[in-house]
């Protein structure tokens, strides 16, 4: 997302436009809220039908009339959209007046499958959405210079100079200074202390898992810090990690969801008691299975109508005493946070099989569907891949990361048909047999 920050600069006014106008959406009625989206819905349905082959052609057969969206309800006339439907029919979802669609990028997203899919957007939807971020640094009481730490799962591999200097050049211009949560040295711990104690940093971004694993650590020192808020994102976030946090980096927790097809969905408020759906961006629907079904109001570049992101979550029926009358998301169940054991006891959170995949191509390169990493021991592991058959070099330079990561290990691979969902129907990543 850093990098976007820099080529959107051209595109700056926009999100500014965006940020002013949704300050003002942000206090809208619920009439208000609906009116909003219902305009915004009128008009990609206008453009899915004239444009984009793929609903011109189930509009069609389905006999979904552009002219008829009265409501937003109206949306529901259009079936679930899944990752699949996407990938079997990628060109379709091209729209063919591309050329009037201002500052179209295609990028991959690889979601917790692990399998590719690539998505695009436009200039228009990446400032709306990062003008719904810039309000949500309004709610953590963050200001648009002020520094912030990230401590992200890091890359596996060392990317080329020329990106680490786009890296840099991204950092620098968002006040940026970033750690690797996949660096296991004692030394990371200390200039990780020496930054919070002496650079006044305003915001900790992470994940939940990471950032707990750190908090502990700088507890055990005895250490303790003060910065403005904390930014967590893509991980069921606990509440002992929350009052960890605040024990250890004397700030509130503000919880963030999204997904690689959409971009920011909703984000929590000082009340803290769930994360209000940016309504001005996207149509939420939850159904009896708690699915959540999104579509992207935004985006006319590749159109996300009733889209199925295999995340699950809980609406409130409650308002949210901060006077905000947007949806409020109470708890996102799909968001696998499985991990493994490293020898010495720590733990590794999924992620980093995801990052090592893409960082050493290996997932483009063998066409990735699926993977499925099964601890049964702490030496030895199995990767099973729905995927080409890896060679020789492939699976030793796994081996080689792996081991790197978490201790001598043992690696054998399984070329698999499937990979089976778990019990409850969601696809696990990892699989922790020693739990
Ligand atoms: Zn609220």
């Amino acid at each position: 997302m850093d990098a976007m920050i820099i080529t959107d600069l051209l595109t700056g006014r926009n999100i500014r436009g965006y940020y002013k106008e949704y300050n003002k959406t942000q206090w809208f009625s619920r009439d208000e809220i609906e009116n909003y989206q219902l305009n915004k819905l009128k008009l990609l349905i206008k453009h899915c039908y004239c444009n984009v082959p793929y609903y011109t052609k189930i509009m069609k057969d389905g006999g979904i009339d552009p002219n008829n969206v009265r409501d937003i309800a109206y949306v529901k006339q259009f079936p679930i959209l899944s990752k699949e439907i996407i990938k079997d029919n990628y060109d379709l979802f091209t729209p063919i007046n591309s050329n009037n669609i201002r500052g179209m990028k295609t990028s991959q997203t690889s979601g917790t499958t692990g399998s590719i899919l690539f998505k695009r957007n436009d200039a228009n939807t990446r400032s709306s959405v990062w003008g719904s971020y810039r309000r949500f640094y309004d709610w953590m009481g963050i200001s648009p210079g002020g520094k912030v730490l990230s401590y992200w799962g890091g890359h596996v591999i060392n990317h080329s100079y020329v990106d680490s200097v786009k890296k840099l050049i991204a950092n620098y211009a968002q006040n940026n200074i970033g750690f690797d949560a996949y660096d296991p040295r004692d030394t990371v711990i200390e200039k990780i202390a020496k930054t919070l104690s002496k650079q006044n940093v305003q915001l900790i971004r992470s994940y939940p898992q990471a950032l707990y694993g750190l908090a502990l650590k700088l507890k055990e020192k005895g250490w303790t810090f003060r910065v403005k808020a904390i930014l967590t994102t893509s991980e069921p976030l606990m509440p002992q990690q929350r009052s960890l946090f605040k024990e250890v980096f004397g700030a509130d927790t503000f919880d963030q969801y999204g997904c690689g097809e959409i971009g920011a969905i909703a984000y929590e408020c000082p009340v803290h008691n769930g994360l209000h759906v940016t309504e001005e961006r996207v149509l939420v629907e939850v159904n009896s299975e708690r699915n959540l079904i999104i579509t992207d109001l935004d985006n006319f570049s590749m159109p996300f109508i009733r889209y199925w992101n295999a995340d699950e979550a809980e609406v409130s029926d409650l308002e949210c005493s901060c006077g905000r009358k947007s949806k409020v998301l109470k708890s996102i169940l799909g968001r696998t946070c499985d991990y493994l054991i490293v020898r010495d006891g720590q733990r590794l959170h999924w992620g980093f099989f995801l990052h090592l995949l893409f960082d050493t191509n290996i997932a483009v390169n063998r066409n990735f569907v699926k993977f499925q990493v099964v601890q049964d021991s702490r030496e030895s592991l199995l990767f099973r891949t729905v995927s080409d058959p890896l060679s020789e070099d492939d699976k030793k330079l796994l081996t080689q990361k792996i081991s790197e990561r978490m201790g001598e290990m043992k690696v054998s691979f399984i070329l698999e048909q499937d990979i089976e969902n778990s019990k409850s129907g969601k696809y696990r990543p990892v699989i922790n047999k020693l739990l």
